[in-house]
């Protein structure tokens, strides 16, 4: 989601007239996008702007902003900790980035010129909390070309914020209440994606499967029979319905409200990725009602029970949270047996961080580093042998492969990923980026694939 609002931000900047350079000291601007859903993501951050701050003391011209979650949370408390920062802009606002910076790089440089120190910086700045109206409607900015020129992929936003108010969660506080785009606005956006050569999008929200349900009905059964279609399900459909759109994903569903008619899509409507990512974060009953998850462990293995007869073959990956408030071993032993007994092809595990201002934040952190530290450990070992097995399955089998870009670790290869999620490299020229190639597996690693191209069209 940051990379969608970062990529956004760049292009209403190139529409201003600013350029886009690859290094952090040629730029006259540095803006750092933040993400505040675990401390640590928030320490490189601010360990980032403070490097910056040495770049500052020998270019005092030079703008320094800090965007997103962070700013939203922590707002003018940040301009008032970090002398060089010139400005702080919350999610809200993305959409008038463009605006603050000329406004400050005006102001900066009449500051600079005329070394006024009497100017007082905190009247100067802009900084935004919320403000929702506007920005809903403001996002179909279509991406620039000079940013990606050959992009087979991209992300696109359906809704914002999230009513779920689990309690570790600090995204509700960032990113405020749950709103959706039209159906038809965010399908215009696929389609001009398409007809710049995107293959694949990735529908992006906090719960993506609760996609419009204040905004719009639900549709009518079909001829009377099987569920009512979600406002989300009708958006895969007219998602789907693109033509030139080879595949469909979307990140991340909840598993409340993954209702049957979703199910009956990943079953019918073939772009639709063989991969679901599916939000565990427990396997404690105890514990995922402290979390404020409002389904149980048996409750979730029925679901990814029935995703996988809808789909054969489909992949299943989670986000686990070790060491909430109160989690004893019993607790951790429930989460390392339902891991177990789904077998997942891919799994995040985040050590819990307490957020200020959740509910959980009331909670006694009382699970020590060092446990928090042996869970992680012992649930990714158990993960990393798992994860081989499933690797291994894909041995000389031929998949697909979507050819996204050039590898980062061997000049004569390219990578991609099958549509079931996993990252393959294989030998290509570059001139192959954008296709979907037939790809046989040649080896397998306990996270990535390599191969050998059969064809490509
Ligand atoms: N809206 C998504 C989650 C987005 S945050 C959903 O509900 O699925 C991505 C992941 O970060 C979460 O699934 C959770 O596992 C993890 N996370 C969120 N808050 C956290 C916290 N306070 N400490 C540790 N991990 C956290």
């Amino acid at each position: 989601m940051n990379e969608r609002d970062s990529e956004q931000v760049a292009h209403s900047l190139i529409a201003r007239g600013y350029e886009h350079v690859s290094c952090e000291t040629d730029a006259d601007v540095v803006l750092l996008n933040t993400c505040s859903v675990r401390d640590m993501a928030e320490q490189k951050a601010l360990g980032k702007m403070g490097m910056l701050g040495r770049m500052a003391k020998s270019r005092p011209e030079t703008v320094f902003g800090f965007l997103g979650c962070m700013a939203q949370a922590r707002g003018a408390e940040l301009l008032k900790e970090i002398p060089h920062l010139d400005l702080v802009v919350g999610t809200q606002k993305f959409h008038r980035v463009a605006d603050y910076v000329d406004d400050v790089v005006a102001r900066k440089r009449s500051v600079v010129g005329i070394a006024d120190p009497g100017l007082n910086r905190m009247d100067d700045l802009r900084f935004s909390i919320v403000d929702v109206e506007e920005e809903v409607g403001s996002q179909s900015t279509i991406r620039d070309q000079s940013l990606a020129p050959k992009q087979a992929t991209a992300f696109v936003s359906i809704m914002q914020g999230c009513n779920m108010h689990c309690t570790f969660c600090i995204v509700p506080r960032t990113r405020g209440a749950e709103r959706s785009r039209t159906i038809s606005e965010i399908a215009s956006e696929v389609r001009a994606l398409v007809a710049r050569g995107v293959k694949e999008v990735t529908l992006l929200g906090q719960i993506v499967n609760l996609y419009g349900r204040h905004e719009f009905p639900s549709g009518a059964a079909v001829a009377g029979r099987g569920p009512s279609i979600s406002p989300f399900v009708q958006l895969l459909e007219a998602v789907s319905a693109i033509d030139g759109l080879e595949r469909l994903r979307f990140t991340s569903p909840h598993p409340i409200g993954f209702r049957d008619d979703l199910i009956d899509a990943i079953s019918r409507l073939p772009k639709i990725a063989e991969h679901v990512h599916l939000p565990l974060q427990s396997g404690s009953n105890r514990i995922l009602k402290a979390m404020h998850r409002t389904y149980t462990a048996e409750k979730y293995a029925q679901l990814v029970g029935k995703i996988r007869a809808a789909r054969p073959g489909i992949a299943i990956t989670t986000d686990i949270i070790v060491g909430f408030p109160g989690e004893t071993d019993a607790d951790f032993r429930d989460t390392m047996r339902l891991v177990e007994q789904v077998g997942y092809d891919g799994l995040y595990i985040f050590k819990y961080s307490e957020r200020p201002g959740t509910p959980a934040a009331r909670l006694d952190d009382d699970v020590s580093r060092e446990e928090k530290t042996a869970r992680f450990l012992e649930l990714e070992q158990a993960q990393r042998r798992h994860q081989e097995k499933i690797y291994r399955r894909y041995l000389d089998r031929e998949i697909k492969v979507l050819i996204e870009r050039p590898s980062s670790k061997s000049e004569a290869d390219m990578t991609g990923h099958s549509t079931c999620h996993k990252v393959v490299n294989f030998p290509a020229p570059v001139e192959l980026l954008g296709q979907v190639a037939r790809v046989r597996v040649t080896q397998a690693k306990s996270n990535s694939l390599y191969g050998e191209i059969l064809s490509a069209p």
